[in-house]
């Protein structure tokens, strides 16, 4: 019997469920890639993450070929490309790993269906989380909406499927072990990035993609994830892992990071570090689960009542849209984070936090729209993490900052960049300003900005809105839904 094993965010040849049980249960198994033309065509040419999955595929196909297998790469609309390819190739079963996303669910069923019609199977497994949406309930047995209690579940939920299994649970999937039943197919072609209307980016991205770079990414991050909880916070430092474009597209094993995590939380002067960052990955698998148990929160308010809120709108919404994209606020920090996202497809996680609550609660903008700028813009653009993290700033989420708790762009500036050593970074026209000035030009008296060089509104602009004006105004407009409820 035949399989086809179906790569699509798990662009890995380790450690990978539906390949390795595609290999077990067939006698000649076949891997294949699609870029999917109904997904590309929405993006724009200079899309990063095509150049990274693009990276990740040529390395995955030779990969693939070292172990005696191939893969098999397509341009075209996948509900019918793999139905196409599993009647020619004469698949039994196409093996998959479990994707989350409503579209994505969609189209399995759909692609499932088709299938069935050629007397080929849809096998799916669990892969890209530690525990999925039903594995981690209430004692009542309902999904939880509020994260520590979830945490403290799916912590004692692994505590005892290691114990039950004496580590068994983060053993990799050992795809050597089955590898002669790789069929043996040669197919060597390979759309390239033009063909499918993208620019070759030589330059780009700075994160490259593929398993060899999440692992060097790896081991760098083992080194200081003892630092972790107390480097997080503070963007001009690397903190964090920045593995999150790779738990995207599973060029590096969920179950291996967090067995690591583990093992380093056995090391009592590591206790914090890794516990701090496992807890990070278990925000990863409660918003899948959120998305899951609540689709409407695309595009809707966890929270029902807060789709009542009255956003600005017209011309000058946009126009402070416009500012906030282009990182022309007159905030420094808020600026230099969108600098860095738009050079680079990161942002760090704290800045991600000022700059949302800075649009939703300084600015008045719908959080839907800086949530679908992310989409765009984001490197590991992630349905359920975005929206989680979007609705958190909005107040409008599970477990969500509460409304009337208000960044001030300020003092996060002042806390989470002292030095302004990350302003500097992305916003060289400020580098005269000393520690202090840095994060509030405009406070600044003509001496001050002369000895600076700096002209506002020339070199930098002018703040586009006073914080305490916009702050009470955002109580006013949140507290109008609460009383109405
Ligand atoms: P680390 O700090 O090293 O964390 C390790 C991993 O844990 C991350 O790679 C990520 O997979 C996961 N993680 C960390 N924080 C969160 C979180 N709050 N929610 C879910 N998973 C988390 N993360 C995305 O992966 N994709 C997104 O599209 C995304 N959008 C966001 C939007 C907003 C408004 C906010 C506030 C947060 C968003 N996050 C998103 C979460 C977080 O900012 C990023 O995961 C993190 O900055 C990635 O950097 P890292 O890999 O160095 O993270």
């Amino acid at each position: 019997n035949k399989s086809l094993v179906w790569f699509r965010r798990d662009l890995r040849s380790f450690d990978h469920a539906a390949l390795f049980h595609g290999l077990k249960q067939a006698k000649q198994c076949y891997c294949c890639f699609i870029f999917d033309s109904t997904i590309l065509q929405h993006l724009p040419e200079d899309d990063r993450r095509v150049q990274f999955i693009y990276q990740s595929i040529l390395e995955l196909r030779q990969e693939l070929e070292n172990l005696g297998g191939g893969l098999i790469v397509r341009y075209g609309d996948a509900h019918i490309e793999i139905p196409q390819l599993a009647a020619k190739l004469g698949i039994d079963a196409v093996f998959i790993n479990r994707d989350y996303e409503p579209q994505a669910k969609e189209r399995d069923l759909a692609v499932q269906k088709s299938l069935q019609k050629i007397g080929c199977q849809l096998l799916s497994y669990k892969d890209q989380v530690i525990f999925e949406q039903d594995e981690v309930l209430s004692l009542s047995a309902k999904p939880f909406s509020v994260f520590t209690p979830y945490k403290n579940a799916w912590l004692k939920k692994l505590a005892s499927e290691i114990e039950g299994g004496a580590d068994f649970y983060f053993k990799p999937y050992p795809i050597e072990k089955y590898a002669q039943q790789f069929a043996v197919h040669r197919d060597d072609f390979m759309p390239s990035l033009q063909e499918m209307g993208f620019q070759s980016l030589e330059n780009e991205p700075k994160l490259k993609g593929g398993m060899r770079a999440g692992s060097a990414l790896i081991e760098d991050f083992l080194d200081r994830m003892d630092q972790y909880g107390n480097t997080r916070d503070f963007p001009a430092v690397k903190g964090p892992s920045y593995l999150s474009v790779h738990l995207r597209f599973g060029t590096v094993s969920v179950r291996y990071l967090v067995s690591l995590a583990v093992r380093q939380m056995r090391t009592a002067n590591q206790l914090q570090g890794a516990s701090v960052w496992l807890s990070e990955l278990i925000w990863r698998d409660f918003y899948f689960m959120i998305l899951h148990h609540h689709p409407r929160v695309v595009g809707h308010a966890f929270n029902p009542e807060y789709d009542a809120i009255q956003w600005e709108s017209g011309e000058h919404a946009q126009a402070l849209f416009q500012a906030w994209c282009d990182g022309k606020t007159g905030y420094p920090l808020v600026d230099a984070a969108m600098h860095q996202l738009n050079q680079s497809g990161y942002m760090h996680n704290r800045l991600r936090m000022v700059v949302a609550s800075f649009l939703i609660k300084d600015l008045g903008i719908d959080w839907r729209w800086g949530e679908a700028y992310f989409a765009l813009k984001l490197i590991d653009f992630d349905l359920s993490a975005n929206n989680g993290g979007w609705q958190w700033a909005a107040s409008s989420g599970c477990d969500a900052q509460p409304y009337f708790r208000i960044f001030n762009p300020i003092t996060q500036s002042e806390k989470f960049d002292s030095e302004g050593k990350f302003i500097r970074r992305y916003l060289p026209q400020l580098a005269t300003l000393n520690a202090k000035q840095i994060h509030a030009p405009w406070t600044l008296g003509p001496i001050e900005l002369a000895a600076a060089k700096l002209q506002l509104g020339i070199d930098y602009p002018e703040p586009i809105i006073r914080h305490d004006v916009a702050r009470l105004k955002t109580l006013e407009r949140y507290n109008i839904v609460k009383k109405a409820n």
